[in-house]
């Protein structure tokens, strides 16, 4: 069974009733899964002074409190898992055991906001005069807006509901329309655990329109996008306007570098797997794979040995490895990346094609002698397609991998201590994983440099990202 589909304004569920919708598709085999309301301009305008009523209370509740709430939302998570993961997976097309783990991921990250509000310290700066006491405070910023993106339903919207709740901000949150259900399923918990009306509101519509009206409100502070770079350079800038505090999650191009003295056949096992989750539909997903000519043979032929072993299928079938793509628009732009490929001398080492004739399934693919001006060498691929390409030395890696305007995330594998230390060094990007894939964790700072983005999410950063910094000095 899907879920209801409805707005969430002031601690009111609100449904199709009166109001523009549309449809939801599941992504396996193209049949509608439910029809989801449009908030209209006075359901945004309600949301705003929802946010805004609410927010004095919630900041004036105590971290304390609002942790247990949070917490409690937390569990009841944990609790629904199983239900959860099986919405996300018909609206958006993972493996269950994907979805699963982004659902007990989220709880997670809802337990490191709660605790981490408790620690929001400031400081005690010494003065320079006798009898000044010199106070740093760390203030909620005030309401915020969010716009979250289709390929994590649960969790990239945790990510922005549990940072603001722990820094005791308001929050409106326009989910993705494409996988609405992860988000609504999730409001429901902090419904459920008790968190005050119009501390958190959940819209969706046209995102155009949405953001238009959200953004130049006086009543917001603060917003938070995760999506493509066009659209975050757009969003930006409504943001300037209004000199508003923004965290930009955008896309990203992730080089993979693997040196002579790693093993080759472990580094591919570990990163084809990383390269397959969620069909390579994640900002962070290894995109261009630079192997040291030595170990160059043996990588492709161990790579294109798990692409080859995964089982293409609903990710509700038991089995199934590699869902759907979640959206037509990602099946053109395989079909492009494939053809630019072939024109420019690419060999298709696997897959290259559409798989089957109901819904949109593209075969995990592997691509060999590109050149390095090819498109999927230079734009962001965002699905199952990974081209291998051979370097010589350290220097010319490092250059060809910071060649792009992309630095979210990067990884290398190596055996040298000195080697790992220098790539992580060298590299261009918001995040590095050297012999290692965990660069997503509650704990610790999600962000990218360049035209990846700006500001964290998770760690203490992500909880700063929603505090103002105030400076009191008292005489
Ligand atoms: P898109 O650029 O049309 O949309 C990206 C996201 O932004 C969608 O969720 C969309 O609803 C939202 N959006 C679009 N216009 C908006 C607006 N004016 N205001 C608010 N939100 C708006 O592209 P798409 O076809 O959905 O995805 C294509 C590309 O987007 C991918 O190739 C990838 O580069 C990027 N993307 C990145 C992430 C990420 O996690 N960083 C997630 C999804 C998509």
């Amino acid at each position: 069974m899907y879920t209801d589909l409805k707005l969430f304004i002031d601690g009111k569920w609100l449904g199709v009733e009166g109001r523009n919708s549309e449809d939801v598709i599941n992504p396996a085999n193209g049949k509608v899964l439910a029809r989801l309301p449009h908030a209209g301009k006075a359901d945004l305008d309600a949301a705003l002074a929802a946010a805004q009523k609410a927010f004095p209370a919630w900041k004036a509740t105590s971290a304390y409190d609002r942790a247990k709430i949070m917490r409690k939302a937390a569990d009841l998570l944990r609790e629904r898992y199983d239900h959860v993961a099986k919405v996300q997976t018909q609206e958006q097309g993972k493996s269950y055991a994907e979805s699963r783990a982004e659902v007990m991921t989220s709880a997670d990250i809802i337990d490191w906001y709660a605790e981490e509000g408790r620690r929001s310290y400031g400081r005690i700066v010494p003065g320079r005069v006798a009898g000044i006491r010199q106070l740093v405070t760390q203030e909620p910023v005030g309401v915020a807006a969010a716009f979250t993106p289709w390929n994590f339903p649960t969790l990239t919207p945790v990510r922005k509901i549990a940072g603001a709740l722990a820094a005791g901000c308001a929050l409106i949150i326009k989910a993705s329309e494409e996988t609405p259900g992860g988000c609504v399923e999730l409001v429901k918990c902090f419904a459920d655990a008790g968190l005050p009306a119009g501390v958190l509101n959940l819209v969706f519509g046209v995102p155009a329109e949405v953001s238009e009206h959200l953004i130049p409100s006086p009543i917001v502070r603060k917003i938070s996008f995760t999506g493509s770079i066009p659209v975050g350079k757009h969003l930006a800038g409504l943001a300037a306007k209004g000199m508003k505090r923004a965290t930009m999650e955008l896309g990203g191009h992730s080089p993979v570098v693997v040196f002579e003295d790693a093993d080759p056949e472990k580094a591919a096992d570990t990163i084809a797997a990383f390269k397959y989750r969620n069909a390579g539909q994640v900002c962070i997903s290894p995109t261009r794979f630079y192997v040291q000519e030595k170990n160059y043979n043996k990588f492709v032929s161990r790579f294109v040995e798990y692409a080859k072993g995964l089982k293409l299928g609903d990710g509700l079938e038991k089995g199934t490895t590699l869902g759907p793509l979640a959206n037509p628009r990602r099946l053109d732009a395989m079909e492009s990346f494939v053809n630019d490929a072939k024109a420019r001398g690419g060999k298709i080492q696997t897959g290259g094609s559409r798989h089957g004739n109901e819904g949109f399934f593209f075969e995990p693919t592997v691509i060999t002698d590109v050149p390095d001006d090819a498109k999927i060498m230079t734009e962001e691929p965002f699905g199952p397609v990974a081209p291998i390409v051979p370097f010589k030395t350290f220097d010319e890696v490092v250059e060809r991998a910071n060649s792009l305007e992309f630095g979210l995330a990067a990884y290398a594998f190596t055996a040298s201590g000195a080697t790992a230390a220098a790539i992580g060094d060298a590299i261009q990007s918001g995040m590095v994983g050297v012999n290692s894939v965990m660069i997503s964790t509650p704990e610790t700072p999600f962000g990218g440099i360049k035209e990846s983005g700006y500001g964290s999410e998770g760690g203490i950063e992500g909880l700063q990202a929603y505090m103002n910094t105030k400076f009191i000095s008292q005489a």
